[in-house]
């Protein structure tokens, strides 16, 4: 059973402020956040820890993204309701769920199989809609492209070129689609957001140092 009761409302109310404060301006994305159960998505020991703003461990040495982190990333994103999104690295779910709340379609892919599960199994519970898959997330989701956008949440050492491909080329309709990647070694990631301004172009533009456990490619 999930343990979710009211003592949570009040400090996933300060969690968003906290985020805010931290430069995330997005009310769309702040409102995500704070319709978010992120104690579901922990061990129930730490379940008390759930509202710090903080990565917390989630088994096989892999972690559950800072709440601001997630924030932010969701920020650079840039969706509009009904957008199709990838996300690299399921871990929690909680991710995923943030992005259910704004509105998009999520697709997501996790290495770990157990991590896969257990995500499937808390979104599934909580009624989050997300296609889950296992696999190396690095090469996409070919069958599913062109993607509106697509996050990593995980710290990459360079650009993965297949996801660059998975992004909607711009139309008249929609713009090109957007890649939001860590990209760094284990010292800390630049946070790079790359858009798709064209069939063969792109821009790219970073914003702050982040620490993500690393992106693993086969
Ligand atoms: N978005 C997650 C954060 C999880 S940490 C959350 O909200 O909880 C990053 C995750 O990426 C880890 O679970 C790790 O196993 C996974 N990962 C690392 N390399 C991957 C790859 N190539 N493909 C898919 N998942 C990967």
């Amino acid at each position: 059973m999930l343990r979710s009761g009211g003592q949570y409302v009040q400090r996933r109310a300060k969690l968003v402020e906290t985020v805010r404060s931290n430069g995330v301006k997005d009310e769309r994305v702040l409102a995500a956040v704070g319709r978010v159960k992120r104690e579901c998505f922990v061990d129930q020991a730490l379940q008390h820890r759930a509202y710090e703003d903080q990565a917390l461990p989630i088994g096989l040495r892999q972690t559950i993204s800072q709440p601001t982190t997630v924030a932010f990333q969701t920020w650079m994103l840039d969706t509009q309701p009904g957008d199709s999104v990838l996300e690299v690295g399921t871990g929690s779910g909680y991710q995923a769920a943030v992005l259910c709340e704004m509105g998009v379609r999520v697709y997501s892919i996790e290495r770990h199989r157990l991590l896969h599960e257990r995500a499937k199994a808390i979104l599934n519970e909580l009624d989050y809609r997300v296609l889950l898959r296992v696999g190396d997330g690095s090469l996409g989701w070919p069958g599913l492209a062109p993607f509106d956008a697509v996050v990593v949440t995980a710290g990459a050492m360079e650009i993965p070129k297949r996801l660059l491909e998975q992004l909607r080329e711009p139309s008249e309709r929609k713009p090109g689609g957007r890649l939001v990647v860590p990209i760094g070694d284990r010292g800390g990631q630049r946070m790079t957001k790359i858009v798709r301004t064209g069939p063969d172009s792109y821009e790219s533009e970073e914003r702050g140092m982040f620490m993500f456990v690393p992106l693993v490619q086969s």
